[in-house]
């Protein structure tokens, strides 16, 4: 039975990054991943990564523009540690292999980005995660010897032993259908976030909410779970991402009547304000009948402003997916996008060294909550919020293990999980498809718990993820063989999204103000008195239980939010 000090769940960057500092330690490390891992979804990262590296820049300018994006929901003292390290983490990723963006000068170069007082974002192009993801697996390869990879082996279950501790995982090798316990002294989740449970999103088909939904289980709380961004720019055909890097490049918002429309909303920053206001703005353009598009959907991206040998050099992915996706040549016309789901800015709550109220458990990067986006992610912190918090995690779970007997466990969730996966499979073909029911649930979430929320479409929302769940109970597949089966996986995903969907649409509803992302048209101010506080969500019994937990303040008092 394969046993480890650190075991990893996830090699996206947040695990990767886990997994090389706890191998630093001389801890005996392994990283799980349901697929390959440079196909996990951090390799679709393109603007970059942000840090205080300019001369004229500061640390502490990057944390009041994240506290400030946050709308003072995020946790001021992890937002400072995340700041405060930014710069050694990427010059550290320039030293073992990114090859970061220069100017002429041979300095490295920075972009803007929104919310951002000052250009403070390092890129490779429109490929940033890529370059970094690629960089940290040849890494991991140096630490071949103490760092064992579990590629395309699908986690299950957290396991537990008598006294709560997580000891320990139930994952199925991908390739043979078999399944086997992991026992480890501690388990990070590096997961990632949960984009599938909207459709259309920006994020890829294994974004599923597979480690969020697993802690939840295990009775972690959640934490933020409401704060679900929508990205300003997505393709309205598809849903697929153009980068942030296009409007800090100088591309501009026009509607239907030519109009830059963001002078009407954020006239100091325009275009580059945080997502959450950019967003909101062309919704509501949108609404009042000033979209663009034969159904007036859509809001022009105008690239056309940013000299074209500068676009085919540093946006060329878009350059790519305007032409494959669209149709459009972004060098020579405007292209049409709408806000689109994008990121989660809730997940498992942690403390600043990625552990959770369940000893054992730690989490890292989307997954988790240690809460530096709070009400709204800034581009660009998402890659260094892995970074950063995975490292930590990888150090402090490595730092546990020390003087640490290995757990053992009985077998006794394997079997279950062995029951579930082999009645998953004889299900009879009566009830509905398993993607049917995704279908319905990210058509339905992006209607009622989108950009604008209020109370009624919030609760048909509840009602209507609890009558999918039941549904998901006799949900059928096709394939019943053994050997990548993905239509079971996708089965046990199924479960997973709901489980985070339904916290989403809780906190929703508990939150009776706007604060970032969270937009009620019922209840448009923000109400500092009462909710200056996090939403935790945690399973009892059967459901979610809500309670609060409060926001760490350490300099920056809430203000107005204007841009
Ligand atoms: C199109 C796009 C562009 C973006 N651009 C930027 C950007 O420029 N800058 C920025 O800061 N942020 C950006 N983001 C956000 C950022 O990329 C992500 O938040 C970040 O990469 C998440 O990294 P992660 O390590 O937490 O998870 P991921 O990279 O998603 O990795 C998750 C890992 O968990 C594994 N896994 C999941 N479930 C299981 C399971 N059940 N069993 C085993 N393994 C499992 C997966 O296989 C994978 O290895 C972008 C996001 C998108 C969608």
């Amino acid at each position: 039975m394969p046993s480890h000090d650190v075991l990893i769940i996830g090699a996206g960057l947040a695990g990767q990054r886990a997994a090389l500092a706890a191998a630093q330690t001389g801890a005996s490390v392994a990283i799980m991943s349901k697929v390959h891992p440079v196909r996990s979804h951090s390799v679709a990262a393109a603007g970059g990564i942000n840090a205080a590296i300019s001369v004229d820049d500061d640390w502490h300018s990057h944390a009041y523009d994240t506290v400030k994006g946050s709308d003072f929901l995020g946790d001021q003292d992890a937002i400072e540690i995340m700041s405060s390290n930014a710069a050694d983490e990427v010059m550290h990723l320039e030293h073992i292999g990114v090859t970061f963006h220069r100017n002429e000068s041979g300095l490295l170069d920075l972009r803007a980005f929104g919310g951002a007082s000052m250009k403070r974002t390092a890129y490779v192009a429109d490929i940033t995660g890529q370059a970094i993801l690629h960089v940290l697996y040849e890494q991991l390869m140096k630490h071949h010897e103490t760092v064992a990879r579990y590629e395309e082996w699908f986690t299950t279950s957290l396991l537990q032993d008598d006294e709560g501790r997580c000891c320990g995982v139930i994952a199925r090798d991908v390739r043979s259908g078999r399944m086997e316990v992991f026992h480890a002294k501690n388990v990070i989740l590096a997961c990632g976030g949960a984009g599938q449970v909207y459709r259309p999103t920006t994020n890829a088909l294994i974004v599923t909410g597979d480690g969020i939904a697993q802690a939840y289980r295990i009775g972690a709380p959640l934490m933020d779970m409401e704060m679900v961004q929508y990205h300003p720019t997505t393709l309205v055909e598809n849903g697929l991402l153009i980068t942030e890097g296009a409007r800090g490049e100088g591309a501009v918002l026009l509607n239907s009547e030519g109009e830059r429309f963001m002078e009407k909303y954020a006239p100091n920053k325009m275009e580059l304000a945080s997502r959450d206001v950019v967003s909101r703005a062309e919704q509501t353009e949108i609404l009042e009948g000033r979209g663009v598009g034969p159904d007036g959907s859509g809001i022009y991206l105008d690239i056309t402003k940013v000299p074209r040998k500068r676009t085919l050099e540093a946006l060329r992915e878009i350059v790519n997916i305007g032409k494959d996706f669209a149709g459009v040549d972004i060098t020579r016309e405007p292209i049409m996008i709408r806000p689109g789901q994008h990121y989660i800015m809730g997940g498992v709550k942690t403390d600043v060294h990625g552990a959770t109220p369940i000893e054992g458990l730690y989490a890292a990067g989307e997954v988790a909550c240690v809460s530096v986006h709070g009400g709204n992610r800034l581009g660009a912190n998402s890659l260094l919020d892995t970074l950063i918090f995975g490292r930590r995690a990888g150090e402090h779970a490595a730092a546990r293990a020390k003087g640490m007997a290995m757990p053992n466990s009985s077998d006794a969730k394997l079997r279950e999980d062995v029951a579930e996966i082999d009645a998953i499979i004889a299900r009879e073909r009566s009830g509905r498809r398993v993607s049917e029911i995704k279908n319905e649930l990210g058509d339905m979430m992006n209607q009622y718990v989108a950009v604008y929320r209020d109370e009624e479409g919030l609760q048909q929302a509840h009602e209507i993820v609890k009558r999918l769940q039941e549904e998901a109970q006799s949900a059928y597949i096709d394939d019943r063989g053994t050997v990548f089966n993905q239509d079971v996986l996708g089965a046990i995903e199924l479960g997973y999204m709901l489980d985070c969907a339904e916290s989403i649409v809780v906190a929703a509803i508990e939150r009776k103000e706007s604060r970032g992302a969270q937009f009620r048209t019922d209840f448009p101010a923000r109400e500092d008195e009462q909710w200056l506080k996090h939403i935790d969500i945690s399973l009892n019994g059967d459901g979610p239980a809500v309670s609060y937990s409060p926001v760490t303040i350490t300099q920056w008092q809430p203000e107005e939010r204007k841009y």
